[in-house]
């Protein structure tokens, strides 16, 4: 048993869901280039804790959680990037970016740019936390 409550949310943009679909219920189409997300869900549904068997440095020396700096938005989205699809806070400066679903990637554009190796999952209900470097869940 996973313990994992029947999706019961309000309909999205994406259409009504396909009772004989043999996919994954739970990863939506554009959730599927979201490599923590998928692994998050996988360990879960697993039975097994979501983190990994071990930190790294960069786990172990960041924060639990910062101060958003854009808060309930993606900080570097344009109007012509379309919709978001998640969330991701960077542990070292409280930025807001989007997910990898999202097609400007921010928040990996972010880690990028600035070397900041830990964010956290900025979705309700979800507190994982992603080192880029080490591609790591903790
Ligand atoms: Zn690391
Ligand atoms: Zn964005
Ligand atoms: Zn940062």
């Amino acid at each position: 048993m996973t313990g994992l409550p029947p999706q019961a949310g309000p309909g999205g943009p994406g259409g009504p869901a396909d009772p004989d679909a043999t996919v994954d219920p739970i990863a939506r189409p554009d959730e599927r280039n979201d490599r923590p997300l998928g692994l998050f869900r996988r360990l879960l549904r697993a039975g097994q804790a979501p983190r990994s068997p071990y930190l790294c440095a960069h786990l172990i020396d960041a924060p639990a959680d910062a101060t958003p700096r854009t808060p309930g938005r993606c900080e570097d989205h344009q109007p012509q990037d379309g919709p978001w699809v998640h969330l991701r806070l960077c542990l070292a400066c409280g930025h807001v970016g989007c997910c990898d679903s999202s097609r400007p990637r921010h928040a990996t554009l972010h880690y990028e740019q600035t070397g900041h190796p830990v964010m956290r999952s900025y979705e309700p209900g979800e507190s994982w936390r992603w080192c880029y470097v080490d591609e790591l869940l903790g």
